[in-house]
């Protein structure tokens, strides 16, 4: 059965559309343009079902999504902004928002044979970063702190805060409509931390990058210096081939329907990222250096975000973060040349 997934162009997007091609679903992918289509047609042409794409110029447009969803079954939806160019929060807001509806009205106006939604969300609608760490937090959770900041602060806000009340208020809007339009279709989210791994998806220069892949880059390129590893690991982290497999699962398992879903490995820190550098790629001096004796506490520190769900109910064994970064390197440099 054909399942739709929006924003196809995208890092995670990719690596999601591969696995639901190797599992035997056929995909038909959104793009805003016909070189993006064309791009993942050629990279997807060998698999084993096929691989379709269609025009979404941009998700935020009434009816956007009216010709897309016509004939799939399930939908997993991530195109959203992931990016921090903004000066005001409307500029993600909006198309976080109004792309997720988007898709839920095409539907209900257009499919009536819809099982199941997903949705790419994120540990940004679920954390605190103004609590004291070290803390856990569990699906349970919703981000309040970056809505209220956004709220309060408006266009003077940081875009980061812009960027999580856009996922939250994306996610809530999701779960809402379900709630209130009693669909005969069930949703499911997945809410990552930041998500590192090799980048199957078109970039040709190192500024076109995913924004988590970048925040790696800038590391390995020494962008940042022995002085900025925090004592406190700065967040959580999980390989996109794990996401990839919780988006197929999620669609697919029967008890994932009304179910969020944290899909994160745990803590990392710079410490982890550099310490990966040094063991794999010791040639390149570019990259400051790691203490293998802080690993732990470090970590130890930090707030986590519970992943033991999706390994529960959606079978994910997450990748360890060692080799994620490897295979990452590996792809940064095969494909960019870094
Ligand atoms: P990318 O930037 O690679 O992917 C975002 C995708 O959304 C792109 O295909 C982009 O298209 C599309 N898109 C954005 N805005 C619009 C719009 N207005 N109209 C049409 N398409 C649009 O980032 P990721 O793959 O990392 O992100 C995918 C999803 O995962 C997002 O929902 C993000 O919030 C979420 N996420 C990502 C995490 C991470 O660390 N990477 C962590 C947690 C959640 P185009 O490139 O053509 O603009």
């Amino acid at each position: 059965s054909l399942v739709l997934v929006t924003g196809a162009s995208g890092f995670i997007a990719v690596h999601t559309i591969k696995t639901f091609l190797e599992n035997g679903y056929p995909v038909r992918g959104t793009v805003r343009s016909h070189a993006k289509g064309e791009y993942l047609a050629d990279l997807f042409k060998g698999s084993k079902v096929p691989f379709e794409y269609v025009i979404v110029e941009d998700i935020a447009q009434p009816g956007a999504f009216d010709e897309a969803v016509k004939g799939v079954a399930g939908v997993a939806h991530t195109a959203s902004p992931f990016h921090f160019r903004v000066n005001d929060p409307q500029q993600l807001i909006e198309p976080a928002v109004k792309g997720t509806l988007g898709v839920l009205e095409s539907i209900q106006r257009n499919n009536p044979d819809v099982k199941r939604i997903v949705i790419t969300s994120s540990c940004a609608s679920i954390m605190d970063d103004a609590a004291p760490k070290p803390h856990v937090r569990t699906e349970k959770d919703w981000n309040e702190t970056s809505l209220k900041e956004v709220e309060g602060k408006g266009r003077d806000a940081m875009p980061i805060d812009m960027y999580r009340a856009s996922k939250t208020l994306a996610e809530r809007a999701f779960w809402k409509f379900i709630d209130e339009k009693k669909t005969s279709w069930d949703g499911a989210t997945i809410c990552p931390p930041m998500v590192y791994g090799p980048i199957l998806q078109q970039v040709s220069s190192t500024s076109g990058l995913n924004t988590s892949n970048a925040s790696l880059l800038d590391w390995l390129t020494g962008n940042k210096k022995q002085s900025d590893i925090p004592e406190v690991a700065p967040f959580n982290w999980v390989d996109v081939r794990d996401v990839a497999l919780a988006h197929v699962r999620a669609l697919t398992v029967p008890e994932a329907g009304g179910e969020r879903f944290i899909v994160g490995a745990g803590p990392g820190s710079p410490n982890d990222l550099v310490l990966s550098f040094e063991r794999h790629f010791p040639d390149r001096k570019t990259y400051p250096k790691g203490d293998a004796l802080k690993v732990e506490a470090i970590n130890a520190q930090s707030n986590r975000y519970d992943g033991s769900k999706a390994e529960r109910i959606l079978g994910i064994k997450y990748h360890d973060i060692d080799m994620s970064v490897k295979d990452t390197v590996e792809s940064l440099i095969t494909r960019l040349g870094v």
